[in-house]
């Protein structure tokens, strides 16, 4: 090994980049750069490259990612050079692995060792960033690059005493270069995430007692080591581009084919054996892919969770101990799962010991061991795999001072802002490889760290090309990109674990979820997106002159804009373009392929007597001793489709969530009856269920009336009928996504008029078949046209990206300026149809919870009271 770079090199005054970092980042950023022609320096504390994995030296230190998939992709000769030994590499070769990379490139003499950045100001007058190292050198750089590492920062054990130990300490994230010999030796080992799961089997080997101090259990799978998995290297062989290519677009960052088997609707074998089959490959992305739901639904998860508690049960003989290695407070996944080589079996031998600190919780670290509250215990050495401060800690553990004299640390006091995880607001040309809120460590890393340096390498080469020197992010699209990671995470069961991944393991440290979770094919398209569309969100100055295409890159909710993806890949005819026949099979096939929604006390159906016949109803009934308030509810399909069934899982939602009785009525649909059939049915079926409130189990009095699109606008038809009619009395409306004009031309439909299930084009059709030119403007085809004073009390729900927002609007408006009391629900990044999506999407679940407590203040208030 050829280690040309040392701390001795000078530094120069000024370059174009600067790197913080010599791990695979920082690595590949030198090489990239350099290739571009940037002049570059990088910095290191360590005295070799590695990163990582020069500090992580523990026994047992390996990857958990195939070795075949964890390594760099840039040069397929690079690729074609190396042969890795095993499955999971360790760290020695994964270390030579690296330094084998240093060399080939030659890129040691740009890496400045044994030296850190201690600060960085930036200088808005000369755009530029003055660095200082721990050596007190001052220069310049244009560029600054934090290549620094997600868990690099380790977590100084936070246990009283921890500094009065006389014994070896060991950290496993700085561990000695040295082989540590525990011979002989009573060893402690604190902490059981991946480092003490992987370090304690092989500490147990050594030691003569082993006492493992563990405060959380941990999910952990069989790692099941050995050659490097021939289909993949069969694979790699046949078409390593092909292969690479799909790593970069797949979710975690491994060619994974994703699963559509929910362990919801599984069958119970399904489930056993899909678990078995996950289990034997002894890969994360398997056993976190068994269900397609686990990561959203706790259902699916504990599915997983528990058969895995049942292998560790199996495995651990003492039944008191496998059930406190048993994680029971968190779902599986949320906290990052471990690969393990006999973990488990470890706890079998006779001299290893596991001490629960959820039942005896360490009291003090005292000069010979630690004092826990039931007894003390005395040690030769204590290993600390307590973590790391992890993502943010190495980027505000420098002092970083950006344009308004705010340090980043001071900027992230309550979480990080960043845009793409690349840059952050306040910090004009500073980069950040793999940073919060980019994939990182969701992901096979090597991959994210090579799409960040190349997304970093081409912004540079475009700024040089186009005169420009300054770069960063909008307050507009820092927002917008902060937002789209909590609406990704929200949707998941990530926020319900204590983890590193929300900051929770720091004490003080601001709870938020860091990584992106939205997948690296996602995110790698938003990042594309961003640069093919003149940078947007970022404001570019220089010498050229100063521009900005400012904007939010994704602001719709995360699974909406996956059930369109889904819609778009079925390559579907437009609806309009239908026949009303396989129009509506097409719907009712699409609410059939639908979950269900939540369980409801019963549910029955029957008839009510209809101005031209019976009208079909079907009654949701809460679990709950009634009687209860009552709903009479309408559903959508532009009064061309749809039935009393067909928003099943909504009215059930709605059952369940307001505590009443849904009453969903059909009504006829157009063509073949047209308006006002559906209207005078409507307002029949209310009068109806006004006046045998009493026998369907309702209060009488307690009657809303609700409807969904088309059914929203008869549910405000109706409570203007009912008005002018001098009854029944209506006590509230709840209008979800609703027509309520027929004019198309407001900016909504202009918005939002394409590419969100419910078209323009789609709107144009339902009218068409539904009312005549002249009838449409009519109050009881268009309620916004009509008197709203004396109407009941209104929820209104619209959403974002529905061509029928701003009508919708409208109506909320011009209800309360007649006097109405109105409750406005607006559902961010929702369309049309994705708020009646019930557990499909699963963002719309705190948008009928706030419908739902909306139209209880406002019609229950007075019962509930
Ligand atoms: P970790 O997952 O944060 O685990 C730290 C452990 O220390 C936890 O069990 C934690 O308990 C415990 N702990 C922390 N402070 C404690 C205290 N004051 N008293 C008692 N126990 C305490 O850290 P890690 O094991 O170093 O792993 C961090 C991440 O690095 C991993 O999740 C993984 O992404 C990566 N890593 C990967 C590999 C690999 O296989 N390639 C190996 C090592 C690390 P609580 O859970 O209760 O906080």
């Amino acid at each position: 090994m050829a280690r040309s770079g040392s701390e001795s090199q000078s530094v120069p005054a000024e370059v174009d980049v600067a790197v913080v970092g010599a791990g695979f980042s920082g690595l590949y950023l030198i090489y990239r750069l350099r290739e571009l022609g940037f002049s570059v320096v990088a910095f290191d504390e360590a005295d070799d490259v590695g990163g990582t994995w020069y500090w992580n030296r523990y026994p047992g230190a390996r990857c958990d990612i195939p070795t075949t998939d964890y390594a760099y992709s840039f040069d397929p000769q690079l690729e074609q050079d190396w042969t890795w030994s095993e499955k999971y590499a360790t760290q020695p070769e994964i270390l030579a692995y690296l330094s084998h990379v240093a060399d080939r490139y030659d890129l040691r003499p740009d890496i400045r060792f044994g030296t850190r950045i201690t600060a960085a100001v930036w200088d808005e007058v000369g755009r530029k960033w003055q660095l200082r190292t721990s050596h007190d050198d001052e220069m310049r750089c244009r560029y600054y690059v934090m290549a620094s590492g997600c868990l690099s920062h380790p977590k100084t054990p936070d246990i009283e005493g921890a500094g009065r130990y006389r014994g070896e300490v060991y950290l496993t994230g700085m561990w000695p270069h040295d082989r540590v010999d525990f011979s002989g030796k009573k060893v402690a080992v604190v902490g059981t995430g991946s480092s003490g799961i992987q370090c304690i089997p092989l500490i147990a080997r050594e030691a003569a007692e082993l006492t493992v101090f563990q405060r959380t259990p941990n999910f952990s799978v069989p790692a099941r080591n050995g050659a490097p998995p021939p289909d993949r290297l069969a694979q790699l062989a046949e078409d390593r581009g092909g292969y690479r290519e799909a790593a970069r677009w797949s979710r975690g960052g491994i060619p994974v084919e994703p699963t559509d088997v929910s362990g919801v609707t599984a069958p119970a074998d399904v489930r056993r054996q899909r678990f078995e089959d996950a289990w034997q490959v002894g890969e994360l992305y398997a056993i976190l892919g068994v269900f397609n739901d686990q990561g959203l639904n706790p259902v699916s998860n504990e599915f997983v969770a528990e058969m895995i508690r049942e292998k560790i049960r199996a495995n651990v003989s003492d039944p008191e101990t496998a059930d406190a290695l048993c994680p029971k407070d968190h779902p599986f996944g949320t906290k990052r799962p471990c690969l393990d080589s006999g973990y488990f079996e470890t706890f079998n031998l006779p001299h290893v010991r596991l001490v629960d600190l959820r039942r005896t919780p360490i009291v003090a670290i005292t000069e010979t061991g630690i004092d826990t509250a039931a007894e003390s215990m005395a040690f030769d050495a204590i290993v600390f795999a307590t973590g790391f401060d992890a993502m943010t800690g190495p980027l505000v553990s420098v002092d970083i001072t950006g344009a308004n004299g705010l340090t980043l640390k001071e900027k992230w006091a309550d979480g990080p802002a960043t845009y793409l995880g690349l840059m952050t607001t306040g910090f004009p040309n500073l980069f950040m490889i793999t940073g919060p809120q980019s994939p990182s460590v969701l992901s096979n890393m090597v991959v994210s760290i090579e799409q960040h340096v190349d997304w970093v390498a081409d912004c540079l080469r475009r700024l040089r090309a186009e005169d420009l020197d300054r770069i960063e992010p909008t307050p507009l699209a820092e927002a917008g990109w902060v937002q789209h990671n909590q609406d990704c995470a929200d949707i998941t069961l990530y926020p319900r674990a204590n983890s590193w991944y929300m900051g929770a393991n720091v004490p003080g440290k601001p709870r938020v979820f860091l990584p992106y979770i939205g997948g690296v094919d996602g995110y790698r398209r938003a990042c594309q997106e961003v640069a093919e569309n003149g940078l947007i969100g970022f404001r570019l100055d220089g010498p050229a002159g100063a521009r900005c295409n400012d904007g939010v890159v994704r602001r719709i909710q995360p699974d909406v804009a996956i059930v369109l993806d889904m819609m778009a890949s079925l390559g579907l005819p437009p609806m309009e373009t239908m026949n009303v026949a396989d129009a509506r099979a097409l719907a009712e096939a699409t609410a059939a392929s639908m979950p269900p929604g939540p369980a409801v006390g019963e549910i029955t159906d029957a008839v009510l007597p209809g101005p031209a016949g019976d009208l079909s109803y079907r009654l949701y009934r809460p679990p709950s001793t009634g009687p209860h308030p009552l709903i009479a509810y309408f559903h959508g399909g532009g009064w061309v489709l749809g039935s009393h069934q067909s928003d099943g899982a909504f009215c059930r939602d709605l059952c369940v969530r307001t505590g009443a009785v849904v009453v969903s009525v059909n009504y006829r649909h157009a063509p073949e009856d047209r308006f006002p059939a559906a209207v005078d049915d409507a307002f029949a079926a209310v009068r109806w269920i006004a006046a045998n409130a009493a026998s369907l189990g309702g209060i009488p009095g307690q009657l809303a009336v609700a409807g969904w699109s088309a059914g929203g606008n008869l549910a405000a038809v109706t409570c203007q009928l009912a008005r002018d009619a001098g009854g029944p009395a209506i006590s509230g409306q709840l209008l979800l996504t609703a027509v309520t004009d027929s004019d198309l031309r407001r900016s909504s439909y202009a918005e939002n008029g394409e590419g969100f299930v419910l078209t323009a084009d789609l709107m144009r059709w339902f009218w068409e078949h539904y009312a005549d030119e002249a009838d449409r403007a009519h109050p009881t085809a268009s309620p916004l046209r009509g008197t709203l004073a004396g109407l009941p009390p209104a929820v209104v729900v619209t959403a974002e990206f529905d061509p029928l927002r701003d009508e919708g609007d409208a109506y909320a408006e011009a209800l309360a300026a007649a006097g109405v009391p109105v409750r406005q629900v607006r559902a961010r990044g929702h369309i049309h149809t994705s708020l009646t999506m019930v557990d499909a999407v699963i963002s719309g679940a705190p948008v009928r919870a706030q419908m739902a407590e909306a139209l209880n203040s406002v019609w229950l208030a007075p019962v509930r009271a």
